[in-house]
């Protein structure tokens, strides 16, 4: 770890994932905040006065006091989180990595892309070597996954390594604040479900098998996993609920599966790491949980609570999950991943950007 911290810009710094990230980066123990980014629209104005802010925590002093800088390189900052929207990030993450930023981003821009790794540092860190045969210069890009994928890959991993999963049926209840701002018309959402949320069932539906695959020979080998995926849009304000169902490869016992579950700490590397929950997974015996209103008590809502386990009479198991959209979902999953590249030495020296030197990992 730096024995100094490491001067942070955001990108996008007014969306809600963006105001995640000033909240955290404003109390965090690696990086400073130095930098914040909007539109056209909002460049030049002070932040306290461009921003709407909608965290119940106060806007921290520090980040009101700074100017929005449009998002473009040279900005102050050794590394760059992104909260732009997906359009605006493919035009500009690239600039900054070519301007040899380091860039960990919420965007699904480049998460398709087979040299840019979605890290969940519990499930895939070595995955970070992708990022050596990375065209974009000195700099590069780290995606952290859909929101509602970074909750089911947590879940899914353990099953994966111990038992084995083919399918997965999966059905979202998404939070509004999921939808960016000012997201969803009120006369939309409230009182109401929308049975439709554009490309999420594609990410879910696609990013797991990244996520869970095995590199080889410098690619992704993705996993054979079949998933089905239905999302909706409901008056929640955070914290996505899934409700799961899984085909294993191997017959389990439900008390196998649960002790899987309630066991997994996730790969050894992220479990230091500072934004760290202590238990990624937290199970829970009430069947009336886990419940949206608690989302951001789950370690500190870094950790998925997983409720309502049992047998399912059509695949073989199924529970009910929740994750936190805008912290595991989103800030928090680009900060842990920004934390993993630290403990692999990737911020803290220049990278060789002829590829001519593989990237090693420091664990
Ligand atoms: P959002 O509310 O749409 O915010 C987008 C941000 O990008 C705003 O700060 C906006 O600034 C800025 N922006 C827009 N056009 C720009 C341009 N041309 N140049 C520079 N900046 C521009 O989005 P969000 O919900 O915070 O999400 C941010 C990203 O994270 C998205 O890619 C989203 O898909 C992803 N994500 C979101 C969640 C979630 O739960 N919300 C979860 C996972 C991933 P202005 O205010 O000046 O317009």
């Amino acid at each position: 770890m730096p024995d100094h911290k490491i001067a942070a810009c955001v990108l996008g710094a007014t969306g809600p994932v963006g105001q995640k990230l000033v909240a955290l980066l404003a109390r965090h123990p690696l990086f400073e905040l130095v930098a914040l980014a909007a539109s056209p629209r909002s460049a030049g104005k002070v932040y306290g006065e461009a921003v709407h802010w909608l965290d119940p925590a106060p806007l921290p002093e520090m980040a009101a006091a700074l100017r929005l800088q449009a998002a473009v390189p040279p900005l102050p900052g050794n590394v760059v989180f992104s909260a732009l929207d997906s359009e605006t990030a493919r035009e500009v993450e690239p600039l900054f990595a070519a301007a040899g930023v380091p860039v960990f981003s919420n965007a699904s821009a480049f998460r398709t892309d087979p040299h840019v790794p979605i890290i969940v540092p519990e499930v895939n860190p070595q995955h970070l070597a992708l990022i050596d045969s990375q065209g974009f210069g000195p700099g590069f890009i780290v995606t952290n996954p859909n929101c509602s994928v970074a909750g089911l890959v947590l879940a899914l991993k353990p099953l994966a390594d111990t038992f084995g999963v083919e399918a997965v049926q999966v059905t979202t209840l998404q939070a509004l604040s999921g939808a960016g701002y000012p997201g969803v018309a009120a006369l939309d959402a409230l009182g109401n479900v929308i049975p439709f949320i554009a490309g999420e069932e594609e990410k879910i539906e696609q990013e797991p098998a990244k996520i869970l695959g095995e590199v080889v020979d410098g690619q992704v080998q993705l996993h054979p996993l079949r998933i089905s995926a239905q999302a909706n849009r409901v008056p929640v304000l955070d914290g996505h609920l899934l409700s799961v169902s899984v085909k294993l490869s191997r017959t389990a016992a439900l008390a196998q599966v649960r002790e899987c579950l309630q066991s997994f700490r996730g790969a050894a590397v992220s479990q230091s790491l500072p934004s760290s929950p202590p238990t990624p997974i937290q199970l829970l015996e009430d069947p009336l949980h886990p419940q949206p209103r608690r989302a951001s008590e789950a370690g500190g809502g870094m950790a998925v609570r997983i409720g309502r386990l049992r047998r399912c009479p059509v695949l073989d198991v199924r529970f009910v999950l929740l994750v936190h959209n805008t912290l595991r979902g989103a800030a928090g999953g680009a900060l842990l991943n920004a934390e993993l590249a630290v403990a692999a030495g990737l911020l803290q020296r220049p990278r060789v950007s002829d590829g001519a030197k593989a990237v090693e990992l420091a664990w």
